[in-house]
């Protein structure tokens, strides 16, 4: 599979995000765009913001790319 999430029209690599917002972002300004998008924070403080629909699509990416990762250590217990 790909190691590129689609985040705000943008390819993320998995192994830049070091979290995910759990609740969308709420500042109160009246500039503010990304208010109601979630963030998601990569290595050397950059941010991207994802919709709702995104942000399940980057967490499921990559609970799928972990998965991948430990795919040696369950060989190891059969
Ligand atoms: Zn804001």
């Amino acid at each position: 599979m790909s190691i590129f999430s689609n985040v705000d029209d943008k390819h993320v690599p998995f192994y830049r995000i070091m979290w995910v917002a759990s609740v969308p972002h709420f500042c109160g300004e009246d500039d503010c765009m990304a208010e109601g998008k979630y963030e998601i924070r990569l290595e050397q403080g950059e941010v991207v913001w994802a919709t709702d629909h995104e942000r399940d699509a980057v967490l499921a990416d990559l609970e799928r790319w972990q998965g991948g990762l430990e795919t040696p250590g369950e060989e190891w217990e059969s």
